[in-house]
């Protein structure tokens, strides 16, 4: 059910970023075209501009030509006529034509214009360069004042450039408009690509985040959970033996650094094979089970730390507690066991279930280690075992450093 509702907002999400990236294109592209827009509006204007300035320019030459004095004279305004309207027809290409360089595509209205009565630029041009071509070449002895070509570009030179006027204003009016839908285009996808963006967030991003988090929290119980139960025996419900070497570790290098010392307390059931042999090995689990209880509600303070060691063994860390201290704590873990009276009439100590115990107790340093602390507390147990069970037995004290001023030559021979 996760697993759908994840993939389908990761296809959301994915379909929201395709949205936004076309909404991007779309945007590139209408900016594109509107500076392409405006490139030919600029060119249109300049040409038209040139246009005028060229048309004016074979009026004026073609005055000078008729009034002109000298066959030199002729000559060189002939030459300069000529070149004006090889001019004005190249523009007059360049404005109607569409080139790879200059792409531009003549709206209808234009192409009315340019093409079609009554307003014809096109056959106009035509007309008027034709004209101006005819007066360059005219021979000198027609070169007067009456002469048909010269008086048609004086009459038609002011028509022209009204009707080149028109072209530019319709042209402009035209880009503007193009421009304005551009930019309405633009506005809009960008508008569409904010909201897809706050759509993302809410509809995308929080669930997505919500879900990252309730899972991780899932997962950090579960790691908890399972950290716990690996730390945990599970017959007894108390720490095991995994849990007693990390924590024995912890509470050493803890001791350590405040030169506190540490003691250690093994306990051992007494004549517990006897026991299954017996009762059977269900009955030997629930006895476990109740030497463990009645050890735990043995410890009173926090810091104390009791484990299966193993089998029928138990193990009590009391940090900061001296050898006096330890020793109570032992007897009292001895006589709420004796005090459990769990029945055992194949124990040869006691008609009752017991346990031996082993106390150690040392300064933590770093010239000895809880190894040690351990076969210290060890070997008190089996002293006890040896001893006749039921009863704690304080490890060797020329064995364990005992005070502080025993580190100095602290050299555990054990
Ligand atoms: P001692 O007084 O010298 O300690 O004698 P003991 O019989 O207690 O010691 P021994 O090491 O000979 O026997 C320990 C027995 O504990 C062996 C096994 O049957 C029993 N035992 C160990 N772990 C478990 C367990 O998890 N459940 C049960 N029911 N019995 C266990
Ligand atoms: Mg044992
Ligand atoms: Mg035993």
């Amino acid at each position: 059910m996760k697993i759908r509702s994840l993939s389908r907002l990761t296809i959301t999400y994915v379909l929201a970023l395709s949205l936004v990236a076309l909404l991007t294109l779309a945007i590139f592209i209408t900016l594109h075209q509107v500076i392409l827009t405006q490139r030919d509006s600029a060119q249109l204007i300049n040409l038209s501009g040139s246009q005028r300035w060229l048309s004016q320019e074979a009026s004026l030459l073609s005055v000078e030509l008729i009034y002109s004095k000298t066959p030199a004279e002729q000559d060189s305004l002939r030459h300069d006529l000529l070149r004006i309207v090889e001019q004005i027809q190249s523009n007059n290409q360049r404005l109607i034509e569409s080139t790879p360089d200059e792409p531009r595509r003549l709206s209808p209205v234009m192409k009315l214009l340019y093409f079609d009565p009554p307003f014809n630029l096109e056959t106009d041009f035509e007309h008027f360069t034709s004209e101006a071509f005819a007066l360059a070449k005219e021979p000198s002895s027609l070169l007067t004042p009456n002469n048909p070509h010269f008086n048609y570009l004086l009459q038609n030179n002011e028509t022209l450039l009204e009707k080149l006027n028109t072209i530019v204003n319709q042209y402009q009016k035209e880009s503007e408009d193009k421009i304005q839908h551009l930019q309405l285009l633009n506005s809009a996808s960008g508008v569409i690509i904010l909201l897809t963006i706050i759509f993302l967030g809410v509809y995308i991003f929080r669930p997505l985040i919500n879900t990252l988090l309730t899972e991780r929290a899932q997962l950090e119980q579960a790691n908890q959970e399972l950290s716990y139960l690996s730390s945990i025996d599970g017959l007894t419900g108390i720490a095991n033996r995994r849990q007693f070497d990390q924590s024995l570790t912890q509470l050493w290098s803890l001791a350590s650094r405040k030169s506190e010392p540490l003691a250690l307390i093994m306990c051992d059931i007494d004549f517990f094979k006897a026991y299954n042999d017996h009762y059977g090995h269900l009955q030997g689990d629930d006895c476990l089970k109740k030497v463990a209880s009645g050890l735990k509600e043995s410890l009173k303070r926090q810091g104390d730390l009791l484990a299966r060691y193993g089998g029928e063994e138990f193990v009590v860390v009391l940090p900061n507690t001296d050898i006096a201290g330890a020793e109570k704590v032992a007897e009292v873990l001895r006589a709420n066991v004796e005090g459990l009276e769990i029945p055992h009439l194949f124990s040869s100590v006691s008609p009752m279930v017991t346990i031996s115990v082993g106390v150690a107790f040392q300064y933590a340093s770093s010239a000895s280690s809880p190894e040690r602390l351990i076969e210290a507390a060890d070997q008190a147990l089996y002293q006890a075992k040896q001893t006749g069970r039921n009863r704690i037995v304080l490890a060797n004290s020329s064995i364990i450093p005992q005070t502080q001023s025993d580190l100095s030559q602290n050299s555990l021979k054990i």
